[in-house]
Protein backbone atom coordinates (compact mmCIF):
# COMPACT_ATOMS: atom_id res chain seq x y z
CA UNK A 1 0.00 0.00 0.00
CA UNK A 2 1.27 3.28 -0.93
CA UNK A 3 -1.14 5.74 0.26
CA UNK A 4 -2.79 5.92 3.51
CA UNK A 5 -6.15 7.98 3.81
CA UNK A 6 -7.46 8.74 7.74
CA UNK A 7 -8.90 11.60 9.77
CA UNK A 8 -8.67 13.28 13.04
CA UNK A 9 -10.99 11.09 15.47
CA UNK A 10 -13.87 13.64 15.68
CA UNK A 11 -14.65 13.04 12.28
CA UNK A 12 -13.84 9.41 11.97
CA UNK A 13 -16.73 8.09 14.70
CA UNK A 14 -20.06 6.37 14.25
CA UNK A 15 -21.37 8.55 16.53
CA UNK A 16 -23.54 5.42 17.11
CA UNK A 17 -25.62 6.35 14.27
CA UNK A 18 -26.48 10.31 15.45
CA UNK A 19 -24.44 12.08 13.22
CA UNK A 20 -25.28 15.70 14.51
CA UNK A 21 -23.44 14.25 17.75
CA UNK A 22 -20.29 15.32 15.72
CA UNK A 23 -20.88 19.08 16.85
CA UNK A 24 -19.78 18.39 20.67
CA UNK A 25 -16.34 17.98 19.20
CA UNK A 26 -16.71 21.66 18.77
CA UNK A 27 -17.25 21.83 22.76
CA UNK A 28 -14.29 22.33 25.28
CA UNK A 29 -12.11 19.53 26.16
CA UNK A 30 -12.90 20.02 29.58
CA UNK A 31 -16.62 19.61 29.58
CA UNK A 32 -16.94 16.14 29.30
CA UNK A 33 -14.35 13.66 30.26
CA UNK A 34 -12.30 11.95 27.61
CA UNK A 35 -12.82 8.51 28.09
CA UNK A 36 -16.56 9.05 28.31
CA UNK A 37 -16.46 11.43 25.16
CA UNK A 38 -14.43 8.76 22.86
CA UNK A 39 -16.28 6.05 24.24
CA UNK A 40 -19.77 6.51 24.39
CA UNK A 41 -20.17 9.72 22.63
CA UNK A 42 -17.56 9.23 19.57
CA UNK A 43 -16.91 5.39 19.71
CA UNK A 44 -14.42 4.72 16.87
CA UNK A 45 -15.53 3.23 13.46
CA UNK A 46 -14.53 -0.25 12.97
CA UNK A 47 -12.00 -1.80 10.18
CA UNK A 48 -12.15 -5.11 8.26
CA UNK A 49 -9.68 -6.18 5.59
CA UNK A 50 -10.07 -3.75 3.10
CA UNK A 51 -9.79 -0.48 5.67
CA UNK A 52 -12.01 1.47 7.53
CA UNK A 53 -15.83 0.62 7.73
CA UNK A 54 -17.12 4.03 7.47
CA UNK A 55 -14.95 7.28 6.37
CA UNK A 56 -16.03 10.96 6.09
CA UNK A 57 -17.57 11.34 2.70
CA UNK A 58 -14.83 13.96 1.57
CA UNK A 59 -12.31 11.23 2.80
CA UNK A 60 -14.34 8.19 0.03
CA UNK A 61 -14.56 11.10 -2.89
CA UNK A 62 -10.63 11.05 -2.48
CA UNK A 63 -10.30 7.00 -2.36
CA UNK A 64 -12.80 6.82 -5.17
CA UNK A 65 -10.61 9.06 -7.52
CA UNK A 66 -7.20 8.00 -6.72
CA UNK A 67 -8.31 4.30 -6.91
CA UNK A 68 -9.59 5.51 -10.60
CA UNK A 69 -6.63 7.04 -11.17
CA UNK A 70 -4.44 3.23 -10.67
CA UNK A 71 -3.23 4.45 -7.37
CA UNK A 72 -2.91 2.21 -4.15
CA UNK A 73 -4.81 3.43 -1.67
CA UNK A 74 -6.45 2.03 1.72
CA UNK A 75 -8.50 4.17 4.33
CA UNK A 76 -7.50 3.34 7.77
CA UNK A 77 -9.43 4.86 11.16
CA UNK A 78 -6.81 7.55 13.19
CA UNK A 79 -6.10 4.83 16.22
CA UNK A 80 -5.10 2.07 13.85
CA UNK A 81 -2.99 4.29 11.53
CA UNK A 82 0.27 3.85 13.34
CA UNK A 83 1.08 0.07 11.70
CA UNK A 84 -0.41 1.06 8.13
CA UNK A 85 1.62 4.66 8.24
CA UNK A 86 5.19 3.01 8.41
CA UNK A 87 4.80 1.78 5.43
CA UNK A 88 3.34 4.65 3.42
CA UNK A 89 4.48 6.90 1.18
CA UNK A 90 2.05 9.24 1.71
CA UNK A 91 -0.53 9.85 4.05
CA UNK A 92 -3.82 12.17 2.89
CA UNK A 93 -6.22 13.54 6.18
CA UNK A 94 -9.58 14.78 6.40
CA UNK A 95 -10.13 18.06 8.77
CA UNK A 96 -12.68 20.17 9.27
CA UNK A 97 -11.78 22.69 11.95
CA UNK A 98 -7.95 21.61 12.52
CA UNK A 99 -7.21 24.63 14.75
CA UNK A 100 -10.47 25.23 16.22
CA UNK A 101 -11.11 28.54 14.00
CA UNK A 102 -14.32 27.55 12.54
CA UNK A 103 -17.68 29.42 13.64
CA UNK A 104 -18.54 26.51 16.42
CA UNK A 105 -15.13 26.01 17.70
CA UNK A 106 -14.57 29.56 17.81
CA UNK A 107 -17.32 30.79 19.68
CA UNK A 108 -17.65 27.96 22.43
CA UNK A 109 -14.23 26.83 23.11
CA UNK A 110 -10.37 28.00 22.66
CA UNK A 111 -8.21 31.05 23.33
CA UNK A 112 -11.06 33.89 22.18
CA UNK A 113 -14.09 31.45 23.05
CA UNK A 114 -16.28 31.99 25.62
CA UNK A 115 -14.48 28.88 27.53
CA UNK A 116 -10.81 29.49 27.16
CA UNK A 117 -9.93 25.47 26.72
CA UNK A 118 -8.93 23.86 23.59
CA UNK A 119 -11.80 21.88 21.67
CA UNK A 120 -11.71 18.21 20.92
CA UNK A 121 -11.24 18.43 17.30
CA UNK A 122 -7.99 20.67 17.80
CA UNK A 123 -6.27 18.37 20.48
CA UNK A 124 -6.91 15.37 18.04
CA UNK A 125 -6.11 16.83 14.92
CA UNK A 126 -2.79 17.87 16.43
CA UNK A 127 -2.44 14.59 18.46
CA UNK A 128 -3.24 12.74 14.67
CA UNK A 129 -0.66 14.41 12.97
CA UNK A 130 2.24 14.48 16.11
CA UNK A 131 1.84 10.19 16.08
CA UNK A 132 2.10 10.60 12.25
CA UNK A 133 5.47 12.40 11.97
CA UNK A 134 7.10 10.08 14.80
CA UNK A 135 6.59 6.53 13.28
CA UNK A 136 6.83 7.68 9.28
CA UNK A 137 8.50 9.40 6.84
CA UNK A 138 5.74 9.51 4.51
CA UNK A 139 4.21 13.00 3.03
CA UNK A 140 1.32 14.55 5.06
CA UNK A 141 -1.24 15.64 2.59
CA UNK A 142 -3.89 17.54 4.34
CA UNK A 143 -6.99 18.27 2.82
CA UNK A 144 -10.92 19.07 3.81
CA UNK A 145 -13.06 21.57 4.46
CA UNK A 146 -11.41 23.04 7.12
CA UNK A 147 -7.55 22.98 5.61
CA UNK A 148 -8.17 26.71 4.92
CA UNK A 149 -7.35 27.39 8.49
CA UNK A 150 -3.45 25.92 8.14
CA UNK A 151 -2.91 27.10 4.57
CA UNK A 152 0.01 28.92 6.14
CA UNK A 153 3.75 28.07 5.85
CA UNK A 154 4.57 28.91 9.04
CA UNK A 155 2.19 26.62 10.24
CA UNK A 156 2.36 23.71 7.76
CA UNK A 157 6.38 23.84 9.43
CA UNK A 158 5.53 23.84 12.87
CA UNK A 159 2.75 20.97 12.96
CA UNK A 160 4.74 19.24 10.26
CA UNK A 161 2.68 19.18 7.51
CA UNK A 162 4.16 19.32 3.84
CA UNK A 163 1.28 19.75 1.73
CA UNK A 164 -2.13 21.53 2.32
CA UNK A 165 -4.95 21.23 -0.50
CA UNK A 166 -7.52 24.26 0.09
CA UNK A 167 -11.18 23.54 -1.73
CA UNK A 168 -12.26 20.62 -4.02
CA UNK A 169 -9.43 17.85 -3.82
CA UNK A 170 -11.10 15.61 -6.32
CA UNK A 171 -9.25 17.34 -9.43
CA UNK A 172 -5.96 17.88 -7.58
CA UNK A 173 -5.37 14.85 -5.28
CA UNK A 174 -4.18 12.33 -8.26
CA UNK A 175 -2.44 15.14 -9.58
CA UNK A 176 -0.37 15.37 -5.76
CA UNK A 177 -0.36 11.99 -4.79
CA UNK A 178 0.93 11.20 -8.05
CA UNK A 179 4.18 13.26 -7.49
CA UNK A 180 4.94 12.25 -4.26
CA UNK A 181 5.00 8.50 -5.08
CA UNK A 182 6.92 9.67 -8.33
CA UNK A 183 9.48 10.81 -5.65
CA UNK A 184 9.18 14.76 -6.77
CA UNK A 185 9.41 17.22 -3.31
CA UNK A 186 5.89 18.12 -3.19
CA UNK A 187 5.17 20.89 -0.70
CA UNK A 188 2.90 23.73 -0.19
CA UNK A 189 -0.51 25.01 -0.89
CA UNK A 190 -2.51 24.02 -3.52
CA UNK A 191 -6.11 25.14 -4.74
CA UNK A 192 -8.51 22.50 -5.96
CA UNK A 193 -10.48 23.45 -8.85
CA UNK A 194 -14.37 23.14 -8.87
CA UNK A 195 -15.33 19.94 -10.34
CA UNK A 196 -17.71 18.83 -12.23
CA UNK A 197 -18.00 15.50 -12.18
CA UNK A 198 -18.20 14.15 -8.18
CA UNK A 199 -17.03 10.38 -8.09
CA UNK A 200 -18.93 7.52 -6.86
CA UNK A 201 -18.21 7.00 -3.10
CA UNK A 202 -16.89 2.85 -3.00
CA UNK A 203 -18.03 2.11 0.70
CA UNK A 204 -19.96 3.73 3.36
CA UNK A 205 -19.63 7.04 5.05
CA UNK A 206 -19.66 8.36 8.30
CA UNK A 207 -23.25 9.36 9.27
CA UNK A 208 -24.38 7.91 6.22
CA UNK A 209 -23.30 10.96 4.22
CA UNK A 210 -24.51 11.08 0.95
CA UNK A 211 -23.79 14.06 -1.47
CA UNK A 212 -26.86 14.97 -3.63
CA UNK A 213 -25.31 18.05 -4.82
CA UNK A 214 -22.39 20.57 -4.10
CA UNK A 215 -22.23 24.54 -3.38
CA UNK A 216 -25.43 27.01 -3.37
CA UNK A 217 -25.30 30.32 -5.72
CA UNK A 218 -26.92 32.47 -3.30
CA UNK A 219 -23.51 34.11 -2.40
CA UNK A 220 -23.14 35.03 1.14
CA UNK A 221 -20.42 37.06 1.59
CA UNK A 222 -19.32 35.32 4.55
CA UNK A 223 -19.22 32.06 2.83
CA UNK A 224 -16.61 29.65 1.58
CA UNK A 225 -16.13 30.41 -2.34
CA UNK A 226 -16.43 26.40 -3.23
CA UNK A 227 -19.95 26.76 -2.51
CA UNK A 228 -20.54 29.46 -5.35
CA UNK A 229 -22.00 27.11 -8.03
CA UNK A 230 -24.62 24.52 -7.68
CA UNK A 231 -24.02 21.48 -8.83
CA UNK A 232 -26.19 18.04 -8.34
CA UNK A 233 -25.59 14.97 -8.91
CA UNK A 234 -27.04 11.86 -11.47
CA UNK A 235 -29.41 10.14 -9.59
CA UNK A 236 -28.25 6.99 -10.21
CA UNK A 237 -24.59 8.08 -8.80
CA UNK A 238 -26.69 8.79 -5.43
CA UNK A 239 -28.80 5.86 -5.40
CA UNK A 240 -25.31 3.70 -5.96
CA UNK A 241 -24.14 5.61 -2.46
CA UNK A 242 -27.43 5.12 -0.70
CA UNK A 243 -27.08 1.33 -1.44
CA UNK A 244 -23.82 1.22 -0.33
CA UNK A 245 -25.16 3.21 2.74
CA UNK A 246 -27.79 0.98 3.74
CA UNK A 247 -25.79 -2.19 3.92
CA UNK A 248 -23.37 -0.81 6.39
CA UNK A 249 -25.49 2.27 8.26
CA UNK A 250 -29.31 1.37 7.28
CA UNK A 251 -29.76 4.71 6.65
CA UNK A 252 -28.48 7.60 4.43
CA UNK A 253 -28.48 11.32 4.95
CA UNK A 254 -28.58 13.04 1.47
CA UNK A 255 -26.45 15.95 1.84
CA UNK A 256 -26.59 19.56 -0.14
CA UNK A 257 -26.84 22.93 1.18
CA UNK A 258 -29.82 23.04 0.43
CA UNK A 259 -31.39 19.31 -0.39
CA UNK A 260 -34.81 20.97 -1.97
CA UNK A 261 -32.90 22.40 -4.55
CA UNK A 262 -31.70 19.02 -6.15
CA UNK A 263 -31.49 19.86 -9.75
CA UNK A 264 -33.17 22.67 -9.45
CA UNK A 265 -33.16 26.14 -12.09
CA UNK A 266 -31.57 28.65 -10.15
CA UNK A 267 -33.46 29.45 -7.16
CA UNK A 268 -36.59 27.50 -8.60
CA UNK A 269 -36.73 23.93 -6.96
CA UNK A 270 -37.32 21.02 -9.32
CA UNK A 271 -40.10 19.28 -7.80
CA UNK A 272 -40.07 16.77 -10.06
CA UNK A 273 -36.50 15.64 -9.50
CA UNK A 274 -37.05 16.20 -5.62
CA UNK A 275 -39.72 13.88 -5.36
CA UNK A 276 -37.77 11.19 -7.45
CA UNK A 277 -35.16 11.20 -6.07
CA UNK A 278 -36.48 10.78 -2.68
CA UNK A 279 -38.96 8.84 -3.52
CA UNK A 280 -36.09 6.18 -5.09
CA UNK A 281 -33.85 7.01 -2.04
CA UNK A 282 -36.57 5.84 0.58
CA UNK A 283 -37.24 2.66 -1.16
CA UNK A 284 -33.27 1.48 0.03
CA UNK A 285 -33.64 2.84 3.43
CA UNK A 286 -34.05 5.40 6.14
CA UNK A 287 -33.36 8.78 4.38
CA UNK A 288 -32.60 11.60 6.06
CA UNK A 289 -31.15 15.33 5.14
CA UNK A 290 -28.36 17.64 6.42
CA UNK A 291 -29.41 21.25 4.81
CA UNK A 292 -32.21 23.20 3.67
CA UNK A 293 -32.70 27.03 3.33
CA UNK A 294 -35.27 28.39 4.92
CA UNK A 295 -36.24 30.68 2.05
CA UNK A 296 -36.89 27.84 -0.32
CA UNK A 297 -38.78 26.39 2.64
CA UNK A 298 -41.32 29.16 2.48
CA UNK A 299 -41.74 28.92 -1.23
CA UNK A 300 -41.99 24.98 -1.28
CA UNK A 301 -45.00 24.12 1.43
CA UNK A 302 -46.33 21.37 -0.72
CA UNK A 303 -42.89 20.21 -1.86
CA UNK A 304 -42.02 19.59 1.87
CA UNK A 305 -45.17 18.09 2.95
CA UNK A 306 -44.98 15.48 -0.13
CA UNK A 307 -41.21 14.63 1.23
CA UNK A 308 -42.74 13.91 4.71
CA UNK A 309 -45.28 11.78 3.25
CA UNK A 310 -42.70 9.99 0.88
CA UNK A 311 -40.65 8.83 4.11
CA UNK A 312 -43.74 8.32 6.13
CA UNK A 313 -42.74 10.59 8.88
CA UNK A 314 -43.54 10.81 11.58
CA UNK A 315 -43.38 7.30 12.68
CA UNK A 316 -42.04 5.41 15.20
CA UNK A 317 -38.77 5.11 14.00
CA UNK A 318 -38.28 8.73 12.66
CA UNK A 319 -40.69 11.21 14.54
CA UNK A 320 -38.91 13.88 12.73
CA UNK A 321 -36.84 14.91 9.92
CA UNK A 322 -33.87 17.53 11.33
CA UNK A 323 -31.65 19.58 9.22
CA UNK A 324 -29.27 22.77 9.67
CA UNK A 325 -30.16 26.70 8.65
CA UNK A 326 -28.71 29.64 8.73
CA UNK A 327 -31.33 32.51 10.06
CA UNK A 328 -27.84 34.43 10.91
CA UNK A 329 -29.59 37.42 11.27
CA UNK A 330 -33.01 39.23 11.95
CA UNK A 331 -31.65 42.64 10.71
CA UNK A 332 -32.82 43.67 7.11
CA UNK A 333 -29.45 45.78 7.11
CA UNK A 334 -27.20 43.08 7.70
CA UNK A 335 -29.13 40.97 5.39
CA UNK A 336 -28.98 43.50 2.16
CA UNK A 337 -25.17 44.21 3.13
CA UNK A 338 -23.78 40.64 3.51
CA UNK A 339 -26.39 37.91 2.46
CA UNK A 340 -28.79 39.50 0.13
CA UNK A 341 -29.09 36.04 -1.77
CA UNK A 342 -29.89 34.02 0.90
CA UNK A 343 -33.38 35.36 1.39
CA UNK A 344 -34.28 35.21 -2.23
CA UNK A 345 -36.96 35.75 -3.89
CA UNK A 346 -37.94 37.35 -0.74
CA UNK A 347 -36.85 40.83 0.01
CA UNK A 348 -34.08 41.58 2.99
CA UNK A 349 -37.28 43.41 5.24
CA UNK A 350 -39.62 40.31 4.55
CA UNK A 351 -37.03 37.89 6.17
CA UNK A 352 -37.97 37.73 9.70
CA UNK A 353 -41.75 36.62 8.75
CA UNK A 354 -40.00 34.28 6.15
CA UNK A 355 -38.32 32.40 9.06
CA UNK A 356 -41.21 32.32 11.22
CA UNK A 357 -43.14 31.13 8.28
CA UNK A 358 -40.39 28.74 7.36
CA UNK A 359 -40.64 27.50 10.95
CA UNK A 360 -44.49 27.07 10.68
CA UNK A 361 -44.01 24.86 7.90
CA UNK A 362 -41.58 22.76 8.69
CA UNK A 363 -43.87 22.39 12.48
CA UNK A 364 -46.34 21.07 10.40
CA UNK A 365 -44.04 18.58 8.43
CA UNK A 366 -42.87 17.63 11.34
CA UNK A 367 -39.58 18.95 10.20
CA UNK A 368 -36.63 20.34 12.82
CA UNK A 369 -34.95 23.12 11.44
CA UNK A 370 -31.42 23.29 13.36
CA UNK A 371 -30.47 26.96 12.93
CA UNK A 372 -27.28 29.39 13.00
CA UNK A 373 -27.32 32.99 14.13
CA UNK A 374 -24.27 34.86 13.32
CA UNK A 375 -23.14 37.60 16.18
CA UNK A 376 -20.40 40.38 15.28
CA UNK A 377 -21.23 40.28 11.21
CA UNK A 378 -18.82 43.55 9.92
CA UNK A 379 -21.29 46.80 10.76
CA UNK A 380 -22.77 45.20 13.08
CA UNK A 381 -25.06 48.00 15.50
CA UNK A 382 -26.94 46.77 18.46
CA UNK A 383 -30.51 47.69 17.02
CA UNK A 384 -29.22 45.09 14.21
CA UNK A 385 -29.00 42.36 17.41
CA UNK A 386 -32.09 43.69 18.82
CA UNK A 387 -34.32 42.85 15.79
CA UNK A 388 -32.89 39.31 16.03
CA UNK A 389 -33.38 38.51 19.38
CA UNK A 390 -37.01 39.67 18.30
CA UNK A 391 -36.93 37.45 15.44
CA UNK A 392 -35.60 34.63 18.41
CA UNK A 393 -38.40 35.42 20.31
CA UNK A 394 -41.25 34.75 18.02
CA UNK A 395 -39.62 31.18 16.97
CA UNK A 396 -40.35 29.87 20.95
CA UNK A 397 -43.49 27.82 20.18
CA UNK A 398 -41.99 25.81 17.03
CA UNK A 399 -39.50 22.65 17.65
CA UNK A 400 -36.08 23.79 17.20
CA UNK A 401 -32.39 24.65 17.87
CA UNK A 402 -31.42 27.66 17.30
CA UNK A 403 -26.93 28.33 18.13
CA UNK A 404 -25.61 31.89 18.04
CA UNK A 405 -21.94 31.80 16.98
CA UNK A 406 -19.18 34.32 16.06
CA UNK A 407 -18.45 35.61 13.08
CA UNK A 408 -15.85 34.08 10.98
CA UNK A 409 -14.20 36.06 8.37
CA UNK A 410 -14.28 33.75 4.84
CA UNK A 411 -14.79 34.23 1.35
CA UNK A 412 -15.67 37.55 0.07
CA UNK A 413 -15.18 39.14 3.38
CA UNK A 414 -12.37 37.09 4.54
CA UNK A 415 -9.88 39.82 5.49
CA UNK A 416 -12.56 41.64 8.32
CA UNK A 417 -11.92 40.83 11.56
CA UNK A 418 -13.13 37.54 13.63
CA UNK A 419 -15.48 38.49 16.30
CA UNK A 420 -14.08 36.90 19.93
CA UNK A 421 -15.73 36.97 23.51
CA UNK A 422 -13.71 39.48 23.90
CA UNK A 423 -16.22 41.77 22.08
CA UNK A 424 -19.38 40.44 22.92
CA UNK A 425 -21.49 43.25 24.37
CA UNK A 426 -24.81 43.15 26.71
CA UNK A 427 -26.48 42.92 24.02
CA UNK A 428 -25.21 39.54 22.30
CA UNK A 429 -25.56 37.88 25.90
CA UNK A 430 -28.97 38.64 25.73
CA UNK A 431 -29.24 37.15 22.59
CA UNK A 432 -27.51 34.23 23.68
CA UNK A 433 -30.02 34.31 27.00
CA UNK A 434 -32.89 33.97 24.26
CA UNK A 435 -31.48 31.50 22.30
CA UNK A 436 -30.65 29.42 25.93
CA UNK A 437 -34.28 29.58 26.88
CA UNK A 438 -35.35 28.29 23.27
CA UNK A 439 -33.04 25.86 22.96
CA UNK A 440 -33.78 24.25 26.62
CA UNK A 441 -37.62 24.48 26.04
CA UNK A 442 -37.40 22.25 23.29
CA UNK A 443 -33.44 19.60 24.10
CA UNK A 444 -34.88 17.33 25.82
CA UNK A 445 -37.70 16.38 23.79
CA UNK A 446 -35.54 16.39 20.22
CA UNK A 447 -32.60 14.36 22.74
CA UNK A 448 -35.36 12.04 23.81
CA UNK A 449 -36.25 11.03 20.73
CA UNK A 450 -32.76 11.53 18.72
CA UNK A 451 -30.82 9.54 21.06
CA UNK A 452 -32.84 6.15 20.61
CA UNK A 453 -31.02 4.89 18.07
CA UNK A 454 -28.30 4.64 20.54
CA UNK A 455 -26.55 1.87 23.11
CA UNK A 456 -28.23 2.17 26.22
CA UNK A 457 -25.23 3.13 28.48
CA UNK A 458 -24.40 6.24 25.54
CA UNK A 459 -28.10 7.73 25.68
CA UNK A 460 -27.97 7.27 29.30
CA UNK A 461 -24.76 9.43 29.65
CA UNK A 462 -26.04 11.84 26.88
CA UNK A 463 -28.91 12.53 29.10
CA UNK A 464 -27.69 12.84 31.81
CA UNK A 465 -25.16 14.99 29.84
CA UNK A 466 -28.00 17.17 28.99
CA UNK A 467 -29.88 17.23 32.34
CA UNK A 468 -26.88 18.61 33.83
CA UNK A 469 -25.63 21.01 31.51
CA UNK A 470 -29.49 22.23 31.55
CA UNK A 471 -29.44 22.37 35.83
CA UNK A 472 -25.92 24.08 35.41
CA UNK A 473 -27.29 26.59 33.57
CA UNK A 474 -29.96 27.55 35.38
CA UNK A 475 -28.30 27.71 38.67
CA UNK A 476 -25.25 29.54 37.26
CA UNK A 477 -25.05 30.81 33.54
CA UNK A 478 -28.43 32.60 33.62
CA UNK A 479 -26.82 34.07 36.93
CA UNK A 480 -23.80 35.68 35.33
CA UNK A 481 -25.38 36.52 32.13
CA UNK A 482 -28.05 37.95 34.09
CA UNK A 483 -25.44 40.14 36.45
CA UNK A 484 -23.63 41.18 32.97
CA UNK A 485 -26.72 42.26 31.78
CA UNK A 486 -28.13 43.99 34.89
CA UNK A 487 -31.54 43.00 33.87
CA UNK A 488 -34.10 41.44 35.90
CA UNK A 489 -35.35 37.93 35.50
S1 LIG B 1 -27.09 30.29 1.71
FE1 LIG B 1 -25.64 29.17 3.04
S2 LIG B 1 -24.44 27.85 1.66
FE2 LIG B 1 -25.47 29.38 0.40
S3 LIG B 1 -23.98 31.01 0.10
FE3 LIG B 1 -25.26 31.57 1.87
S4 LIG B 1 -24.19 30.75 3.70
FE4 LIG B 1 -23.30 29.77 1.84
Amino acid sequence: MEIVLTAERCLMSSYNGALFLGFMSCAPRNLIPAPIFFKFILPPVKMDKEGAVLAPSGTRKIESVLIENGFNVTVVPPEKIERFAKKAKAIGITTNDPLGLGPASSTFSGKHGIVKEESYNVFCFKKLVERLNKVSDAKIVVGGAGAWQLADEKIMNELGIDVVVVGEGEKVAPEIFGKILRGEDVHGIFYGEVVERIPVNRRATVGGIVEIARGCGRGCKFCQPTLQRLRSRPLTDIIEEVKVNARVNKFATLHAEDVLRYKANGLNVNREEVIKLFSEASKICKIGISHFSLATIAKSESVVSEISSILGIPNKGQPWLAGQTGIETGSPKLIREHMAGKVLPFKAEEWSDVVEMSFGICSDNHWIPCATLIMGLPKETEEDVLRTIELIERLRSYKSLIVPLFFVPMGAISGEKPFSSEDLKPYHWELMISCWKHDVKWIRAIAKDYLTKMPLMSRFLLQKFIDWVIKEGEKRIEKMLAEKLCIRR
